[in-house]
């Protein structure tokens, strides 16, 4: 038994925000599988739960004409792979949620608690940072829209006031189409493992007639998830790499520079260096495939 005091389930966003408003000391559930080990763990904090599961609004799932995709905070991480699949985008989204967990956590887990959990090694976190994502923030009184980037604020602190949920994630057609992207999930098993450090880059190239400049960066992005304290865009590898030739100098540029950004530590896990060290590692084979997706030649 889980010892939850009281439980209120909500059947729209509306209800769910009018009953955080009265009630303030009341968490969200949605698909549970991090509240309901935090309960079993004894966390006073969850023991007055709002249910968001079956809120309709939040399982909205499309991609529009202008090409925009909106992923509802409800949607499971099963629900998103299938339907990333099936429209052959974001493939290092596809990637990063299929190593979260196994398969029952998968039809369980939603996009919206993994990334309103606030953890570093959340799987969704870099591809969702390497395509710009934003978030939709929604309370009682107001809606506000939130880069994903300054929605994290520190491990397990993300920028939610008392009363606002997540309702959906948004990627814009101009971050991922006409991009290759790849994400790569190290962990010390091959399945059922939180990261040890997890990579995502997304790769835009020049397009042009000549030869010379048509294998030129446009756009690079790249994310980590446990190299800091919260999942973390490179820039200033991402900066060292505008308009540059894309070839190994420029990967191995890129290596060089990419913990400039970052602030791996010591855990049980792992050692810093040993994180360091995979940090460059990843750089290098995650930054090719994206280019190579692309459609670039290394
Ligand atoms: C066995 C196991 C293996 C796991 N492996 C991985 C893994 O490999 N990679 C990984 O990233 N995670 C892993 N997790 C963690 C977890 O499954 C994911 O983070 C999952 O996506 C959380 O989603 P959920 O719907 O279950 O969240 P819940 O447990 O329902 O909620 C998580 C947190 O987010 C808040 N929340 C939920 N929805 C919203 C919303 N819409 N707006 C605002 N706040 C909200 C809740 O209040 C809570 O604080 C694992 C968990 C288990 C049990």
């Amino acid at each position: 038994m889980f010892p939850v005091e009281q439980y209120y389930k909500a059947d729209s966003i509306h209800s769910a925000c009018a009953y955080l408003a009265e009630h303030p000391d009341a968490r969200l559930i949605a698909g549970g599988t991090d509240v309901l080990i935090r309960l079993r763990e004894g966390k006073p904090e969850f023991r007055h739960l709002v249910d968001i599961q079956s809120i309709a609004d939040l399982q909205l799932l499309t991609i529009d004409n202008h090409g925009r995709i909106t992923i509802g905070a409800g949607v499971t991480v099963t629900r998103l792979i299938r339907f990333l699949e099936r429209h052959k985008v974001c493939k290092s989204l596809v990637e990063g949620a299929s190593s979260l967990g196994g398969p029952q956590v998968r039809n369980m887990a939603t996009v919206g608690g993994n990334i309103c959990n606030g953890a570093p090694s959340a799987d969704s976190a870099a591809p969702l940072l390497t395509f710009n994502a934003t978030l939709t923030v929604q309370s009682q009184q107001t809606t506000r829209v939130v880069p994903i980037e300054s929605f994290y604020q520190g491990p397990g602190r993300v920028d939610l006031k008392p009363g606002e949920l997540v309702t959906a994630i948004t990627i814009d057609a101009g971050q991922y189409r006409n991009t290759g992207s790849h994400f790569y999930k190290y962990a010390m098993r091959k399945a059922m493992d939180i990261a040890t450090i997890g990579c995502s880059a997304t790769c835009e190239l020049e397009t042009s007639c000549e030869l010379e400049t048509s294998q030129r960066i446009k756009a690079l992005r790249i994310a980590y998830t446990v190299a800091a304290p919260v999942p973390k865009r490179c820039r200033t590898a991402e900066k060292l790499a505008e308009h540059r030739i894309a070839d190994q100098t420029l990967v191995e540029d890129i290596v060089g520079v990419v913990l400039e950004d970052l602030s791996p530590r010591n855990s049980w896990r792992a050692a810093k260096d040993f994180r360091e060290h995979i940090i460059r590692t990843l750089a290098r084979r995650v930054v090719t495939e994206a280019i190579v997706r692309a459609g670039g030649q290394l």
